[in-house]
């Protein structure tokens, strides 16, 4: 759900299937991601949530198209 003066919050995740740990997704939005150290994969910390059109831009950026918006989320 948006608020009247926020932005639109979506919550994203990895499919860690298809992630091949280049690290866009942390450069981008080191709040949201951070690559693993052990297995170098993107995983999503916390909430996950973050503005839709930061959301936007970081699926963008991802090479692998590992990054998606977590469908049935509020
Ligand atoms: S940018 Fe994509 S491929 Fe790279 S670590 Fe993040 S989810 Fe994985």
């Amino acid at each position: 759900m948006s608020g009247a003066d926020g932005p639109e919050l979506v919550a994203v995740e990895v499919d860690s299937d298809v992630c091949i740990g280049v690290g866009q997704c942390e450069l981008l939005e080191p709040a949201v991601f951070r690559v693993d150290d052990d297995d170098g994969m993107g995983v999503v910390i916390g909430s996950g949530q973050l503005a839709a059109e930061r959301a936007a831009a970081v699926i963008e950026a991802c090479p692998s198209g590992a990054i998606r918006i977590r469908a049935g989320d509020t």
